[in-house]
């Protein structure tokens, strides 16, 4: 059917899907396709964006990050804005993400990559002053993310006070909130004993048992923390470390939880080979992941290589195959 369309017509078709399958997904926790789907929708709407610059316009949704907050929280204004990430689908991705780096910075020597695993769950930024826990917000739209800071408190692993002393006096932490599988399943049983509808995957259920009102019911259900980056930074006591796995290291020492699947790999090789390990390792895990993410470990090259609209030069997220993920939709949509 799309052959008939021009690609300005197209396009148009594409964004009104893609914006109401946001919608869906980031404002109501309630996605109906599965991610690889809507992947698949948003990969046409770049290549046609690529192909006419000129149809781009500054709100599509290829240049927003996210959805908005829900005005039911309190907002809060992001002081350094939190993004999204480009994607690699394949090997020729990631020599082409490795490339680009070379090319900006005109090197030619091999570039270490800090390498995570791509928890599936919801953005979170934490702001610690003077150490203490002052206030947890959503990603939102990048901007303005909602204040969820007494649900973030009832989180089992979020240290309400930081360890040591020599923390910077400002200190936003970023990370994703995630649900175990075993913590989904238990509570997937729970919602249909109760005649309630249960969650589509652990994804949708950590981000609406994070976005509830009543932050009793967040402190019941089985979420988890991990940090991956730093945001705002004021004041701080120690110099902080020049790659980005050493500032993880500085915040693992400061009592933050880490993933304990991270490493440093040189060049794009190395990021593949632990891609393939994960891979592997993926089913063995205690929490989804939906892919790994590949960051320029030296914060002086990041620095250089900036920003584009939604997303950082510096760092790529190699997704897996997402096959299962349709299976877990189809699931739950039997069992309602
Ligand atoms: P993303 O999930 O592709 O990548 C950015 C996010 O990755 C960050 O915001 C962070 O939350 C997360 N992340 C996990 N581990 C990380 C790490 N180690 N370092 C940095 N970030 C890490 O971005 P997005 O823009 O939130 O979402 C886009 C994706 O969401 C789509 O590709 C699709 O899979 C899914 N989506 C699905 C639907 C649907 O209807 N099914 C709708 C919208 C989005």
């Amino acid at each position: 059917m799309s052959n008939a369309l021009s690609p300005a017509q197209r396009l148009t078709q594409l964004i009104n899907t893609i914006n109401e399958y946001n919608y869906q997904y980031y404002v109501q926790d309630n996605p109906s396709v599965p991610d690889a789907e809507y992947d698949r929708l948003m990969r046409e709407l770049l290549d046609i964006e690529k192909a006419h610059p000129d149809l781009r316009s500054p709100d599509s949704p290829s240049q927003k990050v996210g959805g908005a907050a829900l005005s039911a929280f309190e907002q809060v204004e992001h002081e350094v804005p939190m993004l999204s990430l480009d994607n690699a689908f394949d090997e020729d991705d990631m020599f082409a993400f490795e490339k680009r780096i070379k090319d900006r910075l005109k090197i030619t020597s091999e570039i270490s990559f800090s390498c995570e695993p791509k928890l599936d769950g919801l953005a979170v930024s934490i702001l610690y002053e003077d150490g203490k826990l002052v206030r947890a917000a959503t990603r939102g739209d990048g901007r303005v993310g909602e204040n969820i800071t007494t649900n973030v408190r009832t989180i089992a692993n979020v240290p309400l006070s930081l360890r040591g002393e020599d923390f910077p006096q400002r200190l936003e932490v970023r990370g994703e909130v995630i649900m175990t599988r075993a913590g989904f399943d238990i509570l997937n049983e729970a919602q249909i004993k109760k005649g309630k509808k249960p969650f589509v995957n652990p994804r949708n259920a950590a981000a609406g048992s994070l976005r509830q009102l009543d932050p009793k019911i967040t402190a019941a259900r089985p979420l988890l923390f991990y940090s991956y980056s730093l945001g705002l930074v004021e004041n701080e006591q120690q110099p902080l470390g020049t790659t980005h796995s050493a500032r993880l290291k500085q915040l693992s020492d400061w009592g933050l939880p880490l993933s304990k699947e991270l490493e440093v790999a040189q060049g794009a090789k190395e990021c593949l080979t632990y891609f393939h390990k994960i891979g592997e390792l993926r089913s063995q895990l205690s929490y989804d992941i939906d892919g790994v993410v590949f960051k320029v470990d030296d914060i002086a090259m990041q620095q250089t290589l900036g920003f584009v609209a939604r997303a950082p030069r510096w760092a790529i997220a190699h997704k897996f195959a997402a096959q299962e993920e349709m299976s877990t939709l189809l699931d739950v949509e039997f069992q309602v």
